[in-house]
């Protein structure tokens, strides 16, 4: 699966660090299935025979890997308000995308962007499974950043102050981000 990436020219940092990263074996585990395109997005369950709606549940692209976690509107605002930080103005649109900003970005910070792109990634999927499963209302910016706020926060028992510190700072920003935000999701 490696070789998925390497064949497409993206050696990522974010990818080999992914079993390193202090966060619950399930998350390391869904990162992966990302990295590698193996997620059961609903596109990839039609081409095994499911009979479900293939489109996204925000719009109506189909949901692959590319566009649920990067290209959609709905994630789009939550990278802009993390990557503002890194100087970046233009937010990804797919993950070969992500990985080469990845590799930027982590040449000057090797923590917080880290482990703040994974709780990103690992909110926009419990949130996409809420609707789908759950018939949750769509989240909000808002709602976003306060449940990558909880992981975090939950999640920092395993880390080191310096590290705890890092990502909160991080946090910080991109909540004041948000408040610069007008229009609501
Ligand atoms: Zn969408």
């Amino acid at each position: 699966m490696y070789l998925w990436i390497e064949d497409r020219g993206v050696s990522s940092s974010f990818f080999d660090h992914i079993w390193k990263l202090k966060i619950p074996l399930k998350i390391q585990i869904f990162l992966w299935l990302l990295c590698t395109k193996t997620l059961l997005t609903r596109t990839k369950l039609r081409r095994s025979g499911w009979e479900g709606p293939i489109n996204c549940v925000y719009c109506p692209n189909d949901e692959k890997i590319d566009h649920l976690f990067f290209a959609c509107a709905h994630v789009q605002r939550m990278w802009n308000c993390l990557l503002i930080k890194f100087h970046v103005t233009e937010v990804p649109n797919s993950l070969e995308d992500f990985l080469v900003l990845a590799n930027l970005i982590l040449e000057q910070d090797q923590n917080a962007f880290r482990l703040c792109s994974a709780t990103v990634l690992w909110t926009c999927w419990l949130l996409r499974n809420d609707v789908c499963f759950n018939a949750s209302p769509y989240a909000t910016l808002n709602t976003y950043i306060a449940k990558v706020k909880y992981l975090v926060s939950y999640w920092s028992g395993m880390w080191t102050p310096q590290v705890k510190e890092q990502v909160m700072q991080l946090m910080h920003v991109v909540e004041l981000e948000a408040l610069e935000e007008v229009l609501p999701l």
